[in-house]
C-alpha cells in the first residue's frame, strides 16, 4: 500500500483493502491492517483506527483525500476471477496487512489519475500544450524574419495580422543596422 500525492495537495490516494464491515485500511499495522470508518462525505474518519486481519478483506478500493473512492475491486474464488472485470482472486498475494495483488494496485492507481484529470480536460491540457508550442515555432518564425531583413508588414501579411499588430506583439527587437531600412521596404 502506498500513498499518491497530487499536485496541488488535495489530493492524496492510495490502494485501500475494504473490509466486511465499510471500513477501509489506511496502511499496514502491527500484526495486521489499520482500518478506518468511512464518512459520507467519503473522508476517513480521524483517529488511530482499529487492527484488523487484512485477509478477511473483501476487496480493495481506491480512496482520496478529497473524498473520492473508486469502484470494488472485489475478492473472489479463483473459478469466478476476471480482472476486467474487477473480480480478483488473491490468496497467496493477500497478505496479513491487507496489501492489494500489485497489478491491481496499479489498475487502482490508474482510476485515481483518471479522478484527478478526467479526459476532457486532459483533452483541453493537451490542446493548450500544442497551442504553446506553436507559439513558440512562431514567435522563433517572426525572429528568424527580422534577423533576415524582412519588415513588419511583411511578417504581419505572412502571419495574418496587420503591421502594427505584428509590431507590437513581437517589437521591439535589437536594432540594427538594416531595421530602419527593412520597415521601408
Ligand atoms: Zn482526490
Amino acid at each position: 500500500m502506498k500513498w499518491w500525492e497530487g499536485d496541488d495537495g488535495r489530493h492524496e490516494g492510495w490502494d485501500a483493502a475494504v473490509f466486511p464491515d465499510g471500513r477501509v485500511s489506511t496502511g499496514p499495522a502491527d500484526g495486521g491492517a489499520r482500518v478506518h470508518p468511512i464518512g459520507s462525505d467519503g473522508r476517513i474518519g480521524f483517529g488511530r483506527g482499529d487492527v484488523v486481519d487484512g485477509r478477511t478483506a473483501i476487496g480493495w478500493r481506491g480512496h482520496c483525500a478529497c473524498g473520492w473512492q473508486g469502484p470494488l475491486w472485489e475478492r473472489v474464488a479463483q473459478v469466478r476471477h476476471d480482472f476486467a472485470a474487477r473480480r480478483i482472486y488473491a490468496l497467496s498475494e493477500c497478505l496479513l496487512s491487507g496489501a492489494a495483488p500489485d497489478d491491481v494496485a496499479v489498475a487502482i492507481r490508474a482510476e485515481w489519475e483518471t479522478h484527478l484529470d478526467p479526459p476532457s480536460l486532459v483533452a483541453v491540457r493537451q490542446a493548450a500544450e500544442a497551442v504553446r508550442r506553436a507559439q513558440g515555432h512562431l514567435d522563433a518564425a517572426v525572429r528568424a524574419a527580422r534577423k533576415d531583413g524582412r519588415s513588419w508588414t511583411r511578417i504581419g501579411e505572412s502571419a495574418g495580422v496587420r503591421r502594427q499588430y505584428a509590431q507590437e506583439r513581437w517589437g521591439p527587437d535589437p536594432a540594427g543596422p538594416w531595421d530602419q531600412a527593412a520597415d521601408r521596404r
